[in-house]
């Protein structure tokens, strides 16, 4: 197995010790997930993608919380996971782990069915998903070639039953909850005294990916900027724990920092279709904003530009060109000009 960076404890204020377990979600990715003590029942936080090695890197350290750590307890102490979203390399072992523990499963109610009813979810998102790239303006081969790299992931998943709802406003065992759509739109962020869980909605390095709510309801920019201004309101955090990445001694700054690259983002997007000879489909614009991306960051890369263009298009700085091919056809690729 490819080594990971270490088991780190964190106190938080009320005295409930947080262990940063890493796992390899996906090959080269890492993400974290959270064993947490005297919150309650112990309480792990997210499971990892269920991928790979994901489950026994996930089972490993929690092993390592008990040797190295000298935290009295056996796995199947574990009564209660909770996900922080409804993406796999948060959610995808949580039928293993449940399996392994028994534990209650706790999620947001927007983002519930994708643990309860996933199969129904991925085949609905992966439809939303070929109308976006058709709209895109994305060509037929390249888009048959990103719908399979979007399903590659999705095939080892159990649906599991949901116990526990998260939601803001409703604590439990000193845990408060902040519901905080737009990576994900059951995305939740976790407040333990002066600890905070940010998931993937803060990180340390990466402006946190960004899709179009026309894909995904209760996803987009929109909503991402509302809920980051929400979570810069929360005060007293000394440190933000993402999903990824390094911890986050100055999450205040760290969050303006994030706005500004939006901002960036929303002037090239602009400054691009004003250079274009003609209007312009979201999928030239991603290739003039990202040339550079191969396989799976195409795919990446066509949903931050569609999550910008959404966003300017909301707030009424482009329009839609080409009104007589879109009443005309069945799903056009839509083409974009300044207002
Ligand atoms: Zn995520
Ligand atoms: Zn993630």
């Amino acid at each position: 197995m490819t080594s990971l960076p270490p088991i780190e404890q964190f106190r938080s204020s009320t005295g409930a010790r947080i262990y940063r377990i890493p796992v390899e979600a996906f090959p080269q990715f890492i993400a974290y997930c959270y064993l947490i003590f005297d919150a309650g029942p112990i309480t792990l936080v997210d499971t990892g993608s269920g991928y790979g090695n994901s489950n026994e890197y996930l089972l490993a350290g929690i092993r390592a919380v008990h040797d190295d750590f000298g935290e009295p307890f056996q796995v199947g102490d574990i009564q209660r996971i909770l996900i922080t979203h409804g993406h796999i390399d948060h959610f995808g072992g949580v039928d293993f782990m449940v399996e392994q523990t028994g534990a209650q499963v706790g999620i947001h109610p927007i983002d519930r069915r994708v643990l309860t009813a996933y199969e129904e979810r991925v085949i609905v998102a992966t439809k939303d998903l070929r109308v976006y790239l058709e709209r895109a303006g994305v060509k037929p081969e390249l888009r048959g070639a990103l719908m399979e790299m979007y399903g590659f992931s999705k095939k080892h998943v159990r649906s599991v039953p949901v116990d526990i709802t998260l939601k803001t406003g409703t604590p439990l065992d000193g845990m408060r909850f902040f519901h905080t759509p737009g990576h994900c739109p059951g995305q939740v962020c976790i407040l333990l005294g002066d600890v905070f869980l940010s998931a993937d909605h803060v990180l340390s390095r990466t402006t946190p990916h960004q899709a179009p709510e026309s894909i995904t309801h209760y996803t987009g920019l929109g909503h991402y900027m509302e809920s980051l201004a929400q979570v810069r309101l929360i005060g007293g955090v000394r440190v933000a724990l993402g999903g990824h990445e390094d911890p986050i001694y100055d999450m205040y700054s760290r969050i303006e920092e994030i706005f500004a690259s939006h901002r960036r983002k929303l002037e090239r997007v602009l400054d691009i279709i004003r250079a274009a000879d003609a209007p312009i489909t979201i999928s030239d614009m991603s290739k003039a904003m990202y040339p550079d991306k191969q396989g799976y960051e195409i795919l990446m890369a066509l949903e931050e530009v569609g999550a910008h263009v959404e966003y300017l298009y909301e707030h009424g700085e482009i329009a839609v060109r080409n009104l007589d091919e879109v009443e005309r056809e069945d799903n056009p690729a839509l083409r974009y000009g300044v207002e």
